[in-house]
């Protein structure tokens, strides 16, 4: 079977010998699809994966082999995420599941970039769904970024009708003010990219260029009577996105971290201070979390229609060298 790895800067397919499942429990599964998370991108650039790695993980896949309890059988077109939590350590029985130990050591095996996957037993009791007719392979493999978006939602405990502003329209945040849109939230956005401007304005999002912050922050207080918004959802990575939510933030209001940022910056400590502000991170979702991002996509309450370029397993080098250099949106890659 072909493989995608990671060889120093590049991509490298490599013919590798097939997965089965021999006596395993779990299924193995043909990939239709695989979505390019930023994540896979972060680990790419600054090489924090070893050569011979596997990335992706946002798979639509089809069962060839299964030995499982569960009622799925071979055939069948299933979504499945990556990481499983144990339910049962102190991190699980707090609701920080993405911070379990046996969360970070569960996976997809050897990864999403590949024609043959192996699901565990566990995958497919928690974190794997029956994909249904009316939706698309591509719109489905949203099913784990939407996923990592609704808990930051869920996590924010924010009250209906209250105002919100994604700093970033990067697939991610576009996703992100979608999900806010559908939990009811008055959602804003900005960026500083006048193509992802443009699109999310076309999606019903009120977006504005952030690059002269003093004019942009008047904007928002002209929207939100002077006070600044109830929430900043933070899907940019650099530094100067914190000038942005600072100015921005209504006092008594929450900043949910949502990317990393250089080592160097940090949140103003007096500024947390006087202004009573909460600064949250929110990292990756839940199997309940994933489950109501895949109700939220199949009965198509949260729009992922659109936003994806599909290239082939053979061309992923573009597939990744075209998202760092932000010329497409979202690349999905076919098998
Ligand atoms: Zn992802
Ligand atoms: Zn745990």
């Amino acid at each position: 079977m072909k493989t995608a790895q990671v060889y120093g800067n590049n991509i490298v397919i490599k013919d590798v010998e097939d997965i089965k499942l021999n006596n395993r429990k779990g299924a193995v599964v043909k990939v239709i699809g695989c979505g390019l998370c930023g994540s896979d991108i972060v680990k790419f650039k600054h090489k924090i994966v070893h050569d011979g790695a596997v990335l992706g993980h946002e798979i639509v896949a089809e069962i060839i082999e299964i030995n499982s309890e569960t009622d799925f059988k071979v055939g069948d077109k299933i979504v499945s995420s990556h990481h499983i939590p144990c339910f049962e350590c102190t991190y699980c029985r707090h609701g920080n599941y993405s911070m379990c130990k046996h969360f970070k050591e569960t996976n997809i095996v050897p990864g999403g970039f590949s024609e043959k996957v192996y699901l565990s037993e566990e995958h497919l009791k928690n974190v794997a769904h029956l994909v249904p007719k009316n939706i698309s392979d591509e719109e489905i493999s949203f099913y784990e970024p939407l996923g990592c978006c609704i808990r930051a939602i869920k996590r924010c405990g924010l009250s209906t009708g209250d105002s919100v502003l994604v700093v970033g329209l990067g697939s991610i945040g576009l996703i992100m003010a979608e999900g806010l849109k559908a939990y009811g939230y008055k959602v804003y956005g900005c960026d500083l990219i006048e193509d992802r401007i443009n699109l999310a304005s076309s999606r019903g999002i009120e977006s504005f260029n952030s690059i002269n912050l003093d004019e942009f922050s008047e904007i928002i207080k002209s929207k939100t009577e002077s006070l600044g918004v109830d929430a900043v959802f933070m899907t940019s990575g650099a530094d100067k996105a914190i000038d942005v939510a600072i100015k921005t933030i209504k006092m008594g209001g929450k900043i949910l971290v949502f990317s990393s940022t250089p080592l160097s910056s940090g949140y103003p400590n007096n500024e947390i201070y006087y202004k009573e502000l909460t600064v949250m991170g929110s990292y990756s979702p839940s199997p309940k979390d994933l489950k109501d991002s895949f109700d939220l996509i199949v009965s198509k309450k949260v729009n992922v229609s659109n936003l994806t370029t599909v290239y082939n397993l053979n061309d992923i080098q573009h597939a990744f060298d075209d998202t760092v250099s932000n010329k497409i949106f979202k690349a999905y890659i076919k098998m």
